[in-house]
C-alpha cells in the first residue's frame, strides 16, 4: 500500500487467458487517495486475485471492462455475487464496451441461473461507453476509444474529477485523444 496521499496501483493479475506460468488474468486495481477502489478488468480469476493480495472486493466502486471476452469480464458475475454474500451496500459500476449489460446479465444467468434478478441490497449500475466520447462513471470522466481485436475492445484515459496532489491524474484535463492509437493487437 503506499503513502497515503498517493494512488496505490496493484498489478494483481499479470497472466493471459489461459493461466500461462499459473499467474492469473490480467487487470489492475487502483485505491485513488480518496474514494472508492477502481478496477480495470475483471477476468475470471479476478476475485480469487484480489483475496490473494489482500484487496477488499467491497471497496471497489468501479470496474472499467475493456471488452466482452472472458478473461476481462468473466469475474463479474463472481464479485457481482460476492457482494451480495458480503450484504454490500454501496452501489458497483460497470463501464464497458456497448453490449455490457446484456453479456453481464447472460454470463450471471449462463453461470448461475436466477442470480441476474436476484434481491440484492447494492445496485449494479452499467454505463456503456461510446469510442470518442467523454463518459462521467462516478467521480471520474473517462475517454474510451476504440482499439484493434477480435471484440469491440476500448482503452480509457481516466481524470478522477475530485483529484488532489498525489491522485492518479491531473485535476485539469489533458489534451485531445488521440485520433489514431493503435497498439499492438492483444493477444486476447
Ligand atoms: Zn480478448
Amino acid at each position: 500500500m503506499s503513502a497515503a496521499g498517493r494512488a496505490a496501483v496493484t498489478f494483481a493479475g499479470s497472466g493471459d487467458a489461459f493461466g500461462s506460468g499459473g499467474r492469473f488474468q490480467a487487470y489492475i486495481h487502483i485505491r485513488p487517495p480518496r474514494g472508492e477502489a477502481v478496477l480495470l478488468d475483471c477476468g475470471a480469476t479476478s476475485l480469487a486475485a484480489l483475496k490473494r493480495q489482500g484487496l477488499d472486493p467491497g471497496d471497489i466502486g468501479t470496474v472499467f471492462v475493456s471488452h466482452l471476452h472472458g478473461d476481462h469480464f468473466g469475474g463479474l458475475p463472481f464479485l457481482v455475487l460476492d457482494g451480495q454474500f458480503a450484504k454490500r451496500s454501496r452501489p458497483l459500476r460497470v463501464a464497458g464496451p456497448q453490449g455490457t449489460a446484456q453479456r453481464l446479465t447472460e454470463a450471471m444467468e449462463a453461470m448461475f441461473p436466477g442470480s441476474s434478478t436476484a434481491h440484492r441490497r447494492f445496485a449494479v449500475q452499467i454505463v456503456e461507453l461510446q469510442p470518442g466520447r467523454t463518459a462521467r462513471v462516478g467521480d471520474i470522466e473517462v475517454d474510451a476509444w476504440e482499439v484493434a481485436h477480435p471484440a469491440a475492445h476500448h482503452h480509457w484515459r481516466c481524470v478522477w474529477t475530485s483529484a488532489e496532489p498525489g491522485s492518479p491524474t491531473p485535476a485539469t484535463r489533458p489534451g485531445p485523444m488521440p485520433s489514431s492509437t493503435r497498439p499492438p493487437e492483444p493477444t486476447c
